[in-house]
């Protein structure tokens, strides 16, 4: 992401450069020195083919919940139960509604409370006219040119199965968390998480349980972000956009096309989606966004730093900038998408009623509420009905960066990949979290994977992969969260 705004900016931050020259400091990134690691000696090859062989499952999540393929998930889950022995025998299991598994491993000590780590081992599909161009078959889960190729590799049997080998491999060697880790295998993430983690999440909540911190997918390990610097930004995910999916209609006088009135049902629709595109949401360079650039400022050319160093000045450049990009944008404000337009069915005649659905991607900023209050006022036409479609949610809370496991899964990521610099920033998607935000307010969405912007197409596209190296440190990650976050902090 910063990458190329970095280089959409550049020009701009000349002149501020100029300006600011004698405000810019040295902004330092906070290191802490790590000392040794220990390296904890698993079985890489056999990881990486159980890994192989997860992939070839095919557990596709349809749209239609009647096509799921019943076979492929049961299979999944007779390998997960072979392949884990320790941990089968170490960890309580239940089968929430028949294929997501939550399992539970007690710790030493019962009055801290428990935390979570989870994952997804549904897909999204293959299309079909894309299978020719996959380098390998999507389900053959091929260990070839230093990868591990196939559907869900990244997202997210990868980020599932590494913490499965975590937990099998301390299983085995004895080790015993002093607080209780529920872990969950959630099997319809890619269509919403109606049957699997929302259920999760509402069994626990009835047994009346609280949870310390939750670990899921979200951001990566980020390579290649900014030309000439080397060091990768590993990114957390402490907030996640909400959404609302709105419907405008307008029922206006029909007739015949020959004597149009000055208005009609058509034109003043297009009217209101056309002001709601030249006047978005409000976004601003501060919080969240603000923070995601914090980290890599001291390794950015000097007019970067100048820029970031003089935000009084730059910040409505940096605005703009971060505005014209898609995803920048996304990150910056909620965004506003129409994707039906249903109007008309003869051509001379002038319909009676036009209809527009436009979803909205809400910012922790706003509100459900502040999306309706925006659009009545911009599109400040009372003929034009206002509705609220169905799985309205605002975005969810933002998880204190301060807080101790928050702490340590940093620690855990510097243990893994040296002392990166690493930023909490807005995950724009949405994860089977949101079924949580009752259960604590420390969530957290990241993936040890090491991501070049190339890879960004991968997920849910073709030739999705993750490196053999990446895998291996993966497994050693989760390792090491589970030993840092599961220990008693001085609060407890
Ligand atoms: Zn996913």
């Amino acid at each position: 992401m910063i990458k190329r705004v970095a280089s959409a900016i550049v020009v701009a931050l000349f002149i501020v450069a100029g300006v600011a020259l004698f405000r810019t400091v040295q902004l330092s990134h906070d290191v802490p020195d790590i000392g040794p690691v220990a390296q904890h000696d698993f079985d890489e090859e056999a990881a990486v083919e159980r890994l192989s062989q997860a992939i070839q499952f095919r557990t596709v999540s349809p749209q239609d919940p009647a096509d799921m393929e019943v076979e492929e998930f049961e299979g999944w889950i007779s390998f997960i139960e072979s392949a884990y022995p320790a941990l089968h025998e170490t960890l309580e299991r239940e089968r929430i509604n028949e294929y997501t598994l939550l399992y539970r491993w007690d710790g030493t000590n019962p009055d801290l409370k428990p935390g979570m780590m989870m994952g997804h081992y549904d897909v999204v599909p293959v299309e079909e006219n894309t299978t020719d161009e996959w380098a390998y078959p999507p389900y053959s889960g091929a260990i070839a040119d230093g990868y591990i190729w196939g559907r869900g590799a990244l997202d997210d049997k990868g980020g599932l199965m590494s913490t499965l080998e975590a937990v099998e491999y301390l299983a085995a060697s004895g080790f015993e968390p002093e607080r209780t880790m529920y872990f969950a295998a959630n099997h319809d993430e890619e269509v919403g998480g109606h049957e699997g983690a929302s259920i999760v999440a509402d069994t626990l909540e009835a047994r009346g349980t609280e949870l310390a911190f939750l670990v899921d997918e979200g951001l990566p390990v980020a390579e290649e972000i900014i030309e000439g610097i080397e060091s990768p930004l590993a990114m957390i995910g402490v907030a996640e956009k909400g959404q609302v999916t709105l419907e405008l209609s307008i029922v206006r006088e029909g007739g015949h096309a020959s004597m149009p009135p000055r208005e009609t049902a058509i034109g003043e629709l297009a009217r209101a989606v056309r002001s709601l595109k030249d006047n978005p949401m409000p976004g601003r360079f501060a919080d969240l966004v603000q923070s995601t650039f914090d980290p890599v400022s001291p390794e950015l050319p000097f007019v970067y730093r100048a820029a970031l160093a003089n935000l009084w000045l730059a910040r409505p450049i940096i605005e703009r900038q971060l505005s014209r990009i898609p995803h920048t944008n996304a990150a910056l404000r909620t965004t506003i998408a129409p994707t039906i337009f249903r109007a008309g069915m003869k051509t001379n005649v002038l319909p009676a009623r036009a209809e527009t659905i436009i979803n909205f991607r809400i910012h922790p900023n706003d509100t459900v509420e502040s999306v309706i209050e925006h659009v009545e006022s911009t599109i400040e036409n009372p003929n034009i009905k206002i509705e609220k479609m169905e799985g309205a949610r605002n975005a969810s809370g933002v998880s204190d960066t301060e807080a101790v496991h928050y702490q340590r899964l940093k620690r855990s990521i510097w243990e893994t990949f040296d002392e990166i610099p690493i930023a909490p920033s807005i995950f724009v998607a949405a994860t089977d979290t949101r079924h949580f935000l009752d259960l604590t307010d420390n969530i957290y969405r990241f993936r040890p994977i090491r991501a070049t912007p190339d890879d960004r197409g991968r997920i849910h596209g073709t030739d999705e992969r993750v490196g053999i190296g990446n895998y291996v440190e993966m497994v050693q990650f989760q390792i090491r969260a589970l030993h840092n976050m599961t220990e008693a902090n001085p609060a407890e």
